[in-house]
């Protein structure tokens, strides 16, 4: 990766009170605090989103759940011009023609009012093998029951935090047992979301996913493949989804950002099917968006 591929762009204030400033960096060298909170704590949200040939993909879906992780973390409330404007800046500045760019914000130091902000871009990797393949994936307990974000909100359950170390540890338990990616469960048995992604079920030309009131996130890939199956005349339901239905269902993919969509080819050991018409209809539709 050549240093202009990679843009850092610092916030001098991510809430947009006291500045709009934003400073272009070298990405190689150091600029936040060790005493940061989101360092330090992990204490401080995020969003990753792609932009293709200058377009960054879904990105007010993206900032509106950056604004709903701020509110649940009782954070100050970003500035969605500021960070708008940095993707905007992030996109002109890097060479590549289509990147990751990641949005942050944290608590900043501890004791202190100002919070951390940047946004950071680079090329994406190369997906082509899992969305064309599929992935072997597990289905792992998070533990916490389908209603924990209404019982015990302070779980943070359905916020984009930068805590993702819970996260990372559920993908290298699926590496230990030979697969690729996991699907969670609540602990009363229902279909949460993967580490990094939302989980699609298809039954003929039926598309459903697990619903949004259940501590997981909204997914903004998600979204746009139901749009491609609205488009298509297909239909699509947000509901409670059982582990039973994941056998059941024709086809299961793993959305997100980034990676936008990778069909699972296996389920905890067992080999199952999905629909490649389909998979690669709606992978050509996500990639081609226009916002
Ligand atoms: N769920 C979790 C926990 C995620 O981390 C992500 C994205 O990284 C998603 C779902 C999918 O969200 P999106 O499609 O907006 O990338």
């Amino acid at each position: 990766m050549s240093t202009t591929d990679r843009v850092l762009l610092l916030l001098d204030d991510p809430t947009g009170l006291a500045s709009v400033g934003i400073r272009s960096v070298d990405p190689d060298s150091e600029h936040v605090s060790v005493l940061d909170l989101g360092v330090t704590r992990g204490d401080g949200i995020f969003e990753a989103l792609d932009a293709i040939n200058g377009v960054a993909q879904s990105l007010e879906p993206h900032l509106a759940r950056m604004a709903r992780s701020a509110a649940l973390l009782d954070l100050p409330k970003p500035s969605l011009d500021v960070y708008r404007a940095a993707v905007a800046s992030a996109i002109t500045e890097s060479t590549s023609s289509h990147l990751l760019v990641k949005l942050v914000m944290t608590r900043g130091i501890e004791g202190g009012t100002a919070t951390t902000g940047w946004v950071y871009a680079e090329p994406v990797g190369d997906f082509t093998a899992a969305r064309r393949d599929g992935l072997r994936v597990i289905t792992l307990d998070r533990g916490y029951r389908h209603d924990v974000a209404h019982t015990s909100p302070w779980l943070l359950q359905g916020a984009k935090t930068l805590s993702y170390a819970v996260n990372k540890a559920a993908v290298r338990e699926a590496n230990r047992r030979d697969a690729d990616d996991v699907i969670f469960l609540s602990s009363d048995g229902y279909v949460l979301e993967g580490p990094n992604s939302t989980v699609i079920l298809q039954f003929g030309s039926h598309f459903v996913t697990p619903a949004t009131d259940q501590g997981i996130l909204a997914g903004t890939a998600q979204a746009a493949f139901f749009e491609f199956c609205d488009a298509s005349g297909n239909s699509t339901e947000y509901r409670r989804v059982t582990p039973d239905e994941l056998v059941a269902a024709d086809s299961v993919w793993l959305a997100s950002s980034v990676r936008q969509l990778v069909p699972v080819r296996e389920l905890d050991g067992v080999p199952r099917g999905f629909d490649r018409a389909v998979s690669a209809a709606a992978l050509e539709y996500l990639l081609g968006r226009r916002r």
